[in-house]
């Protein structure tokens, strides 16, 4: 499957895992993409279904920085004169490639850029591309299509950038990279990710009462009981942090020798993967710190 309708007009394109990411299309009186990192031959084998062609896009909607979210927008752009719409944060990131590098932790000096930009080049061709954001939007911005009404709300953690966007009528959400994927996420490895402030946008996501999630990853990817999700989604964050625990019980004094039990991403041959693992050990172990759980002696962590 390709694609799955939700709506009236409203449309999933599945990209699936990473490094691809599910587009949700909106046809209506304008042609709305939300995130496009789908494969760019299914969006467009959608559109000639529905009588349309690439060129026929109106708007594309960011989520957020990650290069699997907005892989082709600058060729769409290019292709369609379609304005790009993206948050506050998200918008100087995107118009400048070296502060996108810079705000993922991968700035000049970091030995692992080069093996990054290769990845991003072959998986996600385009994504580092150079090109302008048309329209800033902020928390609680509203936008329409037509007949349905987008409400942005930002959900940080993942990503400080990271906002979910509301379709208001048949009360639903596009959650992004709040993806309920227990395989690959939850995703907070960044150095300015957050543990605490995607448990907060869990909780938000989980006080409103949507009748679903739209993930921005999950090959089903509308999940109605997304509170329940929810809740499997945020005990995994808590059962790595219990690995990491039991790690430093057993010895493992410093992020390093952490990082090499693989608890995360059980792939130990990948520098980049390696490098996501290090920062996501690195918030774990800022929480336990946080928590009283552990103590930092002569420079190794120990458990309290
Ligand atoms: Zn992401």
């Amino acid at each position: 499957m390709t694609h799955m309708q939700i709506g009236a007009g409203l449309h999933v394109v599945i990209g699936g895992h990473f490094p691809k990411c599910n587009t949700l299309v909106i046809i209506d009186d304008d042609v709305v993409v939300i995130d496009p990192g789908c494969g760019v031959e299914d969006l467009r084998a959608f559109l000639m279904a529905q009588h349309l062609e690439l060129s026929d896009i109106d708007t594309v909607i960011l989520s957020h920085i990650h290069p699997d979210h907005i892989t082709h927008a600058v060729r769409l752009n290019r292709l369609s004169r379609c304005r790009i719409a993206a948050n506050e944060i998200t918008a100087p990131l995107f118009n400048d490639k070296e502060k996108m590098k810079d705000f993922l932790g991968l700035h000049r000096a970091n030995p692992v850029r080069p093996l990054w930009e290769k990845l991003v080049n072959s998986k996600m061709f385009g994504a580092l591309e150079e090109g302008r954001v048309d329209e800033e939007l902020q928390n609680g911005d509203k936008l329409t299509t037509g007949s349905y009404t987008l409400q942005m709300l930002y959900t940080p953690g993942h990503l400080p950038d990271h906002m979910c966007i509301e379709i208001r009528e048949p009360n639903l959400v596009f959650g992004a990279d709040m993806d309920l994927d227990l395989e690959f996420g939850p995703f907070y490895g960044h150095p300015n990710s957050s543990i605490p402030e995607f448990k907060d946008s869990i909780s938000r996501l989980q006080h409103n009462n949507y009748s679903g999630l739209i993930s921005g990853h999950l090959q089903k990817p509308l999940i109605e009981d997304y509170k329940t999700a929810f809740d499997a989604y945020q005990r995994h964050i808590g059962m790595r942090e219990d690995l990491v625990l039991a790690e430093i019980m057993e010895g493992a004094g410093t992020v390093a020798e952490i990082t090499l039990k693989a608890i995360i991403y059980p792939s130990l041959t990948d520098p980049v993967f390696l490098q996501f693992e290090t920062w996501m050990i690195e918030h774990h172990v800022a929480s336990l710190l946080q928590r009283g759980l552990i103590e930092e002696k002569k420079k190794r962590y120990v458990a309290v």
